[in-house]
Parts: structure tokens; sequence; C-alpha cells
């Protein structure tokens, strides 16, 4: 199936017609247990996880997860993904599995809020040093690096500011200093960007954004080669027991079928906003990939297929623009999440993630301050019509702007 195109595979990977009853349509198998021959399992749970016993008990794998690992491998030209119950689920089991106690993991300055919280949080306590560079800098890089960095982790573009990493320079350089390169795609998609093709060793999605892309489902997953994540399946998978639901796994597989045209949608959308608040007059600065203003646009052109649907902007006058915001848009959300069909927008304040994320040391801050000034607010651009949104902003910037009330 791998010489087929992206857009098949989105639709028919991981599929076939149903031996029994003929389903065109995935069908979903909510059982939790599978009969199996005489000796073939017993009560460890990692010994059935087995090629001879397809499936055992559903927390150790059942077909609907099959199914939604077999396609997302082939989307991303990988050899094989294991889902989880969620993001989060995915990347602190990919980090607990590869990295043990001494060893020396580089995470990026500005990561993911709940990335950042778990490495800084519960990684120092099992003996496992966690150290924080801008990743879009190698030099930076090459300066934390250590003899016993394992694993080095990036986002891109990350969350929530829209910075990228150039995933081969990275991937080189984390390489000639023994350690692995993991990527966290879940504002790319494969749709957009394929990290493994670039070199790195793993890449990670939050399934529950544009993956699934309706926002009714959580999910995630973890890709790379067979092996690694044969272990990370047996091990972490197993014992931490964070299964992606049957139900689940079918939504995020129907989600997957219009991820290419729904990316293509979203990045249509967000340039004909980010077009337009980049000409408003209360509108300060706009970080779009998809914008020639954006300062790694040259990077965003050879790594990324389109620009994907985030934007980041900040405003002239920031808190009369947020005060009462939720009020002021008819239909934007003011909500977390991202990668949904409805538009949402959320405000991110320097200080705010400075005190739950990571505390940067005086030059990471300088530079997240240079990028991101002292707050901002991201938007996840919906598939309404772009126009609706734009007046939609243009209308809370007007009403929201002091000198014009
Ligand atoms: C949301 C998100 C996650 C976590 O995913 P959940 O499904 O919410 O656990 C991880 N990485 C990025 C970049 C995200 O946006």
């Amino acid at each position: 199936m791998t010489q087929l195109g992206f857009s098949t595979l989105a639709v028919h990977g991981g599929t076939e017609l149903d031996p029994v009853t003929g389903a065109v349509t995935p069908s979903i198998a909510t059982s939790v247990t599978f009969a199996a021959e005489y000796g073939t399992i017993g009560f460890s749970a990692e010994a059935t996880v087995d090629e001879d016993v397809p499936f055992a008990y559903a927390r150790e794998g059942h077909p609907n997860a099959a199914q939604l690992e077999h396609r997302l491998a082939l989307l991303d030209g990988a050899e094989a993904a294991v889902v989880f119950s969620t993001g989060i689920a995915a990347i602190s089991g990919l980090l607990l599995d590869v990295l043990s106690p001494g060893d020396h993991v580089l995470v990026s300055d500005i990561s993911y809020a709940g990335t950042a919280e778990f490495t800084r949080g519960l990684l120092p306590s099992l003996g496992i040093e966690v150290g924080v560079a801008d990743l879009s800098d190698l030099d930076d890089v090459q300066a934390a690096l250590r003899p016993n960095t394992r694993l080095v982790y990036a986002e891109t573009p990350c969350n929530p500011v829209l910075k990228l990493v150039d995933i081969a320079a990275l991937a080189d350089l984390a390489h000639r200093h023994g350690a692995e390169l993991c990527v966290d795609g879940t504002f790319a998609t494969p749709a957009v960007t394929r990290p493994l093709r670039f070199g790195a060793d793993y890449v990670v999605y939050s399934l529950t954004k544009y993956m699934g892309g309706h926002g009714d489902a959580l999910g995630g997953a973890v890709l790379g080669r067979a092996e690694p994540m044969d272990r990370l399946r047996r091990g972490i998978g197993v014992h931490l027991g964070g299964t992606l639901s049957p139900f689940n796994c079918w939504l995020i597989m129907r989600g997957l079928e219009t991820l290419p045209i729904r990316m293509a949608a979203y990045a249509e959308g967000a340039t004909r906003v980010a077009r337009f608040l980049e000409e408003h007059p209360r509108v300060r600065s706009v970080r779009y990939p998809g914008l020639p203003s954006h300062p790694q646009y040259d990077l965003a052109e050879r790594q990324m297929s389109s620009p994907s649907g985030m934007i980041s902007f900040t405003v002239a006058d920031h808190d009369a623009f947020g005060a009462g915001l939720k009020d002021r848009l008819e239909v934007f959300r003011y909500a977390a999440s991202l990668g949904l069909s409805r538009s949402l927008i959320l405000e991110a304040r320097t200080d705010d993630l400075q005190r739950t994320t990571f505390k940067l040391d005086d030059e990471h801050l300088r530079r997240y301050r240079a990028w991101a000034g002292d707050g901002f607010f991201r938007l996840s651009i919906g598939l309404e019509d772009p126009g609706d949104l734009c007046d939609d902003l243009g209308r809370a910037l007007m009403e929201g702007s002091d000198p014009w009330r």
C-alpha cells in the first residue's frame, strides 16, 4: 500500500473489506477479550502481545487500534505506530521508555505546556536530567548537549508561538552526539511534514487535534522503527495501560480520511486571516508560517508542504482587546485545544507560561520575549468561511480598542 498517494492512504490505509460482513466502512469491535487456542495465551500481559495471537485482551491491543496504527504508519512512512489514550500519554510513554536514570534529555525552551510540565516535574525525580535549549538555534543546541544526552525533544511548529525547528539539521546534530531526535508534529500532521523523512527517530502526535479533526475524541500516537515501537507497546503500553478505546480509534480513523482536504482548507483560511490581521491597524505583529514576514519563512517552505492553520498575533492594547473577548466574538470560541472544524482563540501571556511551564534563564527569556513579546493571542482556524472569520476578528478588534470605544 506504500505506493499509493497520501490521500488514498488516508482513506484506505489500514482497512480491508470485512471478511465476514463485507462492510466497506470500518466497524467497531468493542470486545475486551478474544477467544484463543488452548496453550496460546496465559496470565502474562507482555507475553500475549504476540504475532501468533493477534488479540488477547484489549488493553494489549484490539482491532480498531491495529487499523489506526497501520494507517498512521503508512501516512508517515514509519515502520510502526503505537496509539495511546491521549497525546500526553504518548509523549510521557515514549520519554519513560527511552530514558533511564542518568540520561539527559534536551527539550525545546518553548514546548506544549503539558510536555514542559511533565519533563520538568516528573523526570528529575526519576534521576533523569532535563536541559532546555532554543532548538531553532544549532549553536544553542550544541552548547546544551552533554555526553549523556540520550534524546532531543522538539516540536515544529511549536505550541503556542509557531517557531520552527530545522528537523534535518537537528537530527544530524543529535545523531553526531549519539542522541536520538523526537519531533512532536501535532501542529503540522503528516499531511504537511513527515519528520521521519527528515531524519527524526520518533514522531509523536496528539490525535486529539488536527488528526481526529473534530474536537470529539482524545488520542495520541508514537511512530518510529519497528523494534523500539514493539518495546514501547509491550512495556509502557501494556503496563501503564493508556489504551485508546475502539470508539475513539474509529472516530480518529474517520477524521483521518479528510485530513488532506482539511489541512488544505485550514491553510487557505488561515492565510486569509493572517493577511487580514497583518494589515489591521490595531494588530502589532502576526506569526504565521505562510507569511513571508515569518522569520523562518524559508525553512517553512522547505519543510512544510502547507502552512497549517495556527496563527499567533499581538495587539497594541492587549488587555483592552482581551477583556470580554468571549462575548464580543460570534464565530470564534474562546477555548483551549485546536485543530477542529470550529475556530478557536486563546490568550498566551509570557508571565503565565513562565510560571506554569519552564523557568527560563535570562538569555532564553530574552529570546522568548524577542519572539513572542509579553503576550499574544493564538488562533486555531477552522473550516468556516474565511470572510466571516475576518469580520468576527475585525469587529472584536474595533470594539476592544480603547481609543475607538
Ligand atoms: C495538545 C497537545 C499535546 C497533548 O495532547 P493531548 O491529546 O491533549 O494529551 C501535545 N503536543 C501538542 C503540540 C499539543 O498541542
